[in-house]
């Protein structure tokens, strides 16, 4: 394991099925990946008008062999912050712990070796056969829970990556949809990373659809940025930007680990240019050090264009503890069993 972040079929899918009769999310059923009972009609809200939500988590393999994942019941709650957006009934949090449970422990095979990749889980909700662009109460609804191992998001050293820095294609609009999870927010992504590769960067920065002059997020990454041993992040005041965890996460243990000052507040886009360090953040992305920014004036280097040393620190205690090498003395890690 370790190369790249292909996704590869594992043996079993977890999925449930919303009753609108009964008004109730359905048992948890398990199936080969290849019964296709549960895939999507071409008639579905989820195909014909966007109706889905996405969540993604991770479960590591410690040292001792056993299985853990992280913070899985702050997916469960965002989940239903996503499902209730677009109204659609929520899944109750403890069945959405038991049905990864339920996955990771059928696919416990594919779970790489302790710190050789992981298992990346993929929580999704599909709407129907009915087109339900009306509301209909009478749509249903999929919840269905799939998962690959995966190694490295952005290659396989902690090298530095590159950004675009986007000036046009904007991800999210106030009072939008970017602050949740939903499947048509990663179209735009889609679309940017395209400049992106064009422009030889691997990842684009999304600024704000108002005046396009503040950092917001990447299409799979929350960001950050160290000036001066001060460590900021854009705020989610404007709710463009997803809450991500691994943010949540950072802001905590900078604080109470590293004794950082955080700041959540605009960070105009010139910012990153002069910052010390800057490196995304998400489930996928782990930690990731980002080594130069290019606009429409070339590359900016970030410092001398390597990953920093609160960036690396903030690497090793988060996955210190993912891993199980550092202990889980703030409860994050919940056990497979
Ligand atoms: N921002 C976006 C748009 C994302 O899709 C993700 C990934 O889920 C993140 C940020 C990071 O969130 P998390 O740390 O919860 O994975």
């Amino acid at each position: 394991m370790g190369k790249g972040f292909g996704i590869k079929i594992t043996k079993n899918i977890v999925y449930s099925i919303f009753n609108p009769g009964e008004k109730c999310w359905g048992p948890l059923i398990i199936k080969d990946y290849n019964d296709k009972e549960f895939w999507a009609s071409p008639r579905s809200c989820a195909l014909n008008y966007g109706v889905g939500i996405i969540e993604g988590l991770k479960a590591f393999r410690h040292k001792t062999g056993e299985i853990f994942l992280f913070r899985p019941d702050e997916n469960a709650k965002r989940f239903n912050r996503s499902l209730e957006m677009i109204y659609v009934p929520i899944f109750p949090e403890e069945k959405f712990l038991e049905a990864v449970n339920l996955l990771v422990k059928s696919n416990s095979g594919f779970v790489p070796e302790h710190r050789n990749g992981t298992l990346y889980i993929r929580p999704v909700m599909y709407g129907n056969d009915q087109l339900g662009y009306s509301l209909d109460p009478e749509i249903s609804y999929t919840a269905a829970f799939w998962c690959s191992p995966v190694g490295k998001y952005y290659g396989d050293d902690f090298g530095a990556m590159s950004l675009w820095l986007e000036n046009e294609i904007v991800r999210a609009v106030p009072r939008g949809t970017g602050s949740i999870k939903a499947s048509a927010n990663y179209l735009l992504s889609r679309i940017a990373n395209a400049k992106a590769k064009k422009n030889s960067c691997q990842e684009t920065i999304f600024l704000d659809a108002k005046d396009r002059k503040y950092v917001e997020e990447t299409g799979g990454t929350n960001i950050f940025l160290v000036k001066d041993g001060i460590l900021s992040t854009p705020s989610l005041e404007q709710s463009t930007i997803l809450a991500g965890i691994t943010r949540k996460s950072i802001i905590f243990l900078a604080k109470e680990e590293l004794g950082l000052e955080i700041q959540e507040r605009n960070i105009a886009k010139e910012e990153l240019f002069f910052a010390d360090e800057v490196f995304l953040c998400g489930t996928a992305a782990v930690i990731t050090p980002v080594g130069s920014i290019k606009d429409e004036n070339g590359f900016h280097f970030i410092f001398d264009g390597q990953a920093g040393k609160i960036t690396k620190t903030l690497y090793n205690t988060l996955t210190g503890i993912q891993c199980g090498d550092i202990e889980d003395k703030y409860r994050w890690l919940l056990r497979i069993d």
